[in-house]
């Protein structure tokens, strides 16, 4: 049910009440008044009645009483009429019926049920009662006047209600005429339409719910506007950030192919690396083994390439590598990898070959293309190479085992000065080395299989033993004595340097704390790999071991070399500055076959430089090794370092050396790395033994 029928209904309802009871109660008025007109008409007119027939009845004249009578019935309201005296009746006179019934007076107009109103008179004399009259009055009138009042008052109800309904309904339509611009409003507003305005009129309730609603609707308005700008911004950021996300996606994607093209190429020549190349066999190997194909895995090593590097500098030698690397793109198939593994060190996967003559055709042609002369600058030079070859699946099915084959034969080739070799049976028996490598060296590290070997380094003043330096070993259950260059590359690729190095400086400390118990006040030298370096922690656990042994450190000395510095250079610095803090002391290793820069020597607070094998072995022979021993003993001075020169292996470069004022050597001419019960009888014996002076004059 609507407010608006509720409200008409309710405001007709209580007024229908008030009027009802209003008019019931005037209509009772009404009847009442009537009721007592008729009584007192009724009471006057017996009175006058009785009074006018005292006399007769005194007298008992009954004519005149009859008369009397006769006259009252003239009255069309009296319906009979009676005198009685003391005896009885003496006259009577009307309607016969009434007449006859017993006569009993009504004090009202209710107990007149037989429609006659029954009054009665006293006809007294003094005080002395001489009869009474009886008249019946008829109440038809009365009734009809009644009759006539309800009605009336019915028809003023009805037309009252009527006009109250009316009323109602125009002041209800008034009412809620405005309520139902809050409500048609409400709607627009429920239908999202804001900002929609209502008229106000007066100040009543529902005037200021009007401006409430005003200010509410003004408020929304704002809100929605509000919101749809937010919304048309978000689009557009949503659009912009689609973009700039796509944008920056293609950015990453190009830096991901760059990344991984660094990942998997070699940085100056561009060609695939040994990972990717290690792919490729891989893939070549699954390929073969399904259609029984064959193919071939080379390893190739530049000769005389060093000394391009070493004397005409490293712009020379990448110049050199990077013309071999076009020179042998071009003269492989397109189906064939080529490969550079690191330094002067090359591979080539050829495809598809069977024989050993399917493989001679390309290594012609790559030797051919190798050893023709490269311009540069005004000279023109002329490298060499060696190869090792390896046939799939003749000499293995698996990519360690063949890498392995092809390096070993690439190492006899050299050896035996061939420029190839294809890999066979005898070779593995003279290295071993590199099957070495899949050997359980973590097994080794924890179950003692390492043992260390110690090579004397002699002062070329006072020709006495200044200290050793500790070379690790691998001591074999099944293939004997295995030396470090088949295993230290493998444990840094594998995780296991840190182990390792922590094992090799256990020992070294335990050997050199053992001598100083015997006053032999040797300093012990333990070589660091790049992986060590770059470890945040390694000085602790360097100063941790130090704490289980007696030796003081400044006697313990760590050679790390040039390429493992530059590897991350700070933080390089960082760990051997803490080392040094330590009191440790720290030598270059392998001085000058790497790229360090004078200013990172100075930083690094290194006490020595120990000048590469390479250049001492050879400076008896090559004139360039000599000039190169000599400036690098005088820069070490200049900075203030001390100079080792390592690899002396005869009288001549010992005498060079001590000519040229190098502080001490070591070397084959004095000692091979020798274990520590060799190095006491030789300390014995040996002409460099400690305290000895003696000048040696053999091997
Ligand atoms: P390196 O540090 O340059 O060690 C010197 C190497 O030169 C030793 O080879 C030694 O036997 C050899 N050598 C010494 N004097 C002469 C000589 O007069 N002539 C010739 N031809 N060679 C000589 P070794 O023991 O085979 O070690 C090879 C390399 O293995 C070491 O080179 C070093 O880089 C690495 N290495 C050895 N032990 C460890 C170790 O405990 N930790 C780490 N990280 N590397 C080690
Ligand atoms: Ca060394
Ligand atoms: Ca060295």
């Amino acid at each position: 049910m609507s407010f608006r029928l509720k409200a008409i209904l309710g405001i007709t309802l209580i007024q229908a009440l008030l009027l009802f009871t209003l008019i019931w109660n005037g209509a009772q008025i009404l009847i009442s008044s009537h009721e007592e007109a008729l009584l007192k008409q009724a009471s006057t007119a017996t009175h006058v009645f009785a009074s006018a027939t005292r006399d007769a009845v005194l007298a008992t004249d009954v004519g005149s009483l009859e008369n009397a009578i006769v006259q009252a019935l003239t009255n069309p309201d009296i319906v009979y009429a009676r005198v009685v005296g003391k005896e009885g009746v003496l006259a009577e006179g009307g309607n016969s019926g009434i007449l006859k019934r017993p006569f009993k007076a009504d004090h009202d107009y209710q107990s007149a049920s037989d429609g006659v109103f029954d009054s009665t008179a006293n006809i007294t004399v003094g005080n002395e009662q001489y009869g009474h009259v009886e008249v019946g009055f008829s109440i038809d009138k009365i009734k009809d006047t009644i009759i006539t009042a309800r009605h009336e008052t019915t028809i003023l109800a009805i037309s009252v209600m009527a006009m109250v309904g009316l009323f109602s309904y125009l002041f209800a339509m008034y009412l809620t005429r405005r309520l139902d611009t809050l409500k048609t409003a409400s709607q627009r507003i429920a239908e999202g339409v804001f900002g929609h305005q209502i008229a106000v009129h007066g100040t009543d309730e529902l005037a200021q719910t009007a401006v409430a609603f005003n200010e509410m609707s003004l408020k929304l308005h704002q809100l929605d506007t509000n919101r749809k700008r937010a919304e048309d911004e978000i689009k557009n950021l949503n659009a912009n950030l689609e973009a700039r996300v796509a944008f920056r996606t293609h950015q990453l994607a190009v830096i991901n192919k760059e990344l991984e093209h660094l990942a998997l190429h070699d940085a100056l020549t561009n060609l695939p690396n040994r990972t990717l190349f290690h792919d490729r066999v891989e893939q070549a190997i699954l390929s073969a083994r399904r259609e029984k194909k064959s193919f071939a895995l080379m390893s190739l090593d530049l000769d005389r390439f060093k000394p391009i590097n070493d004397t005409l500098g490293h712009h020379a030698g990448d110049f050199v590598l990077q013309e071999i690397s076009t020179r042998l793109t071009h003269c492989l198939r397109q189906s064939d990898t080529l490969a550079r593994m690191g330094g002067d060190e090359f591979s080539i996967l050829l495809l598809n070959v069977t024989t050993t003559e399917d493989v001679m055709v390309s290594v012609n042609k790559i030797i051919r293309t190798i050893i023709k002369p490269i311009a540069i600058n005004d000279t023109t030079l002329a490298v060499g190479v060696s190869i090792g070859i390896a046939m799939f699946p003749d000499h293995s099915d698996d990519l360690t085992t063949l890498m392995c084959h092809s390096d070993s034969a690439m190492y006899a080739a050299k050896r035996a000065q061939n420029v190839y070799t294809f890999y066979n049976s005898a070779i593995e028996k003279d290295s071993g080395s590199c099957m070495a490598l899949q050997f359980d060296l973590r097994h080794a590290i924890e179950n003692e299989e390492l043992i260390l070997h110690y090579q004397p380094k002699i002062d070329l003043t006072s020709h006495c033993v200044s200290g050793v330096e500790a070379l690790v070993r691998w001591q074999h259950p099944g293939h004997g004595l295995i030396y470090p260059d088949a295993f230290i590359t493998f444990a840094e690729k594998n995780g296991l340097m840190k182990q390792l190095t922590l094992k090799v400086l256990e020992m070294a400390f335990r050997q050199c704390d053992l001598w100083h118990q015997k006053n032999l006040n040797l300093s012990m030298a333990v070589n660091i790999s790049a992986i060590n370096l770059q470890d945040p922690i390694f000085p602790d656990r360097v100063a941790g071991l130090l704490g289980k042994f007696s030796v003081p450190a400044c006697y313990i000395e760590l050679e790390i070399t040039e390429t493992a510095i530059m590897t991350d250079p700070l933080r390089a610095i960082e760990n051997i500055k803490k080392l040094n803090g330590m009191g440790l002391q720290v030598s270059i290793d392998d001085f000058g076959t790497g790229y360090s820069s004078m200013a990172y020597l100075q930083k690094l607070l290194v006490a020595k430089i120990k000048i590469d094998k390479s250049f001492v072995m050879e400076m008896d022979n090559n004139p360039s090794d000599d000039v190169i021993v000599r400036s690098t003993i005088d820069l070490g001075h200049n900075l203030g370092l001390k100079v080792v020169a390592e690899g002396v292996e005869s009288q001549e470069s010992w005498d060079r050396l001590k000519e040229m004022g190098c502080d001490s050597a070591q070397g084959y001419f004095m000692s091979r790395p020798i274990s520590a019960d060799q190095f006491m009888q030789w300390i014995k014996e040996s002409p460099f033994g400690s305290g000895s002076s003696a000048v040696p004059t053999q091997k």
